[in-house]
């Protein structure tokens, strides 16, 4: 897949543009975030430094309100930082326009959800296809209908559901409709997947499940990801695991003990 997101006129090759290329899908410096509220600053994230090699599986943990979601967001580029830079495959991407952000989504980045944010109205399968419904133009899609097709069945037996291709959500449990959700992410072949407490809306059988299943289809996508959790035997499942307290990221060997 072609992941540059300016022309080659617009991109600008320069030496440590073309490093971070090479080494990370990720490079996060100083990022700073606050939310505001009437009169009220609170400041969420205080200077974030972070960095995800390619391929690379990480977990963020950290207790319910420390950040990790915020990250997330800003990481997705659903929203922007108050300061800091924010690199993904060499490029700065919190400073794109919003037109230039939503492509960089729709081509490179996948997302898995708490909730799964599935459509209710749409079956598993259709749930699926929906991001290259949106994606690509009428005409377009009719021309590749039957490839895309065949891509969400493939996806949806890769995640164990061949035989719930027409169920809708309110069909399907909380495991079942995950995965969907993981086939859907996985459907416009992403670089990035991030991952927001993906499992923690299940019971301690489905997590596991639905954990190992993610880590497998990870690897052999050739996917880097990022997850967050607040429960450190699901965050295990990943390469590294990284804390984040009161909105900093504590690599492990800074971590006290
Ligand atoms: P986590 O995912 O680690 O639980 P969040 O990133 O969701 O943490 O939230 C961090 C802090 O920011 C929390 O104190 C939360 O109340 C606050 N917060 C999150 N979103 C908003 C918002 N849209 N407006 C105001 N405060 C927010
Ligand atoms: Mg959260």
């Amino acid at each position: 897949m072609d992941i540059r997101l300016a022309s080659k006129a617009e991109y600008r090759y320069t030496p440590v543009s073309v490093f971070l290329r090479k080494f990370f899908m990720l490079l996060v410096k100083e990022i700073t975030k606050s939310y505001y509220k009437k009169r009220l600053t609170i400041p969420v994230l205080k200077g974030v430094n972070f960095s995800v090699g390619k391929g690379e599986f990480v977990s963020i943990v950290g207790q319910s309100g420390s950040g990790k979601s915020t990250l997330l967001h800003l990481l997705g580029t659903l929203d922007v930082p108050d300061a800091g830079e924010i690199y993904f495959g060499g490029e700065r991407i919190d400073v794109l326009s919003a037109i230039r952000r939503d492509r960089l989504r729709n081509l490179s980045l996948g997302f898995i959800f708490q909730f799964y944010h599935l459509l209710p109205e749409l079956t598993a399968l259709e749930n699926v296809l929906s991001p290259l419904m949106i994606r690509t133009g009428f005409f377009e899609y009719c021309l590749k209908q039957q490839k895309f097709y065949e891509r969400a069945q493939s996806l949806l037996e890769q995640v164990g559901l061949s035989h719930r291709l027409k169920h809708k959500p309110s069909e399907l449990s909380g495991g079942e409709m995950q995965r969907t959700a993981i086939a859907r992410a996985l459907i416009s072949q992403p670089q990035l997947l991030l991952a927001d407490e993906p499992t923690g809306n299940l019971d301690a059988a489905s997590a596991k499940e639905v954990i190992q299943l993610l880590r497998q289809l990870c690897t052999l996508h050739k996917l880097t990801v990022i997850m967050v959790t607040h429960d450190h035997n699901i965050a295990s499942i990943a390469d590294r695991t990284v804390q984040m307290v009161d909105g900093v990221i504590v690599e492990p060997s800074r971590q006290s003990i």
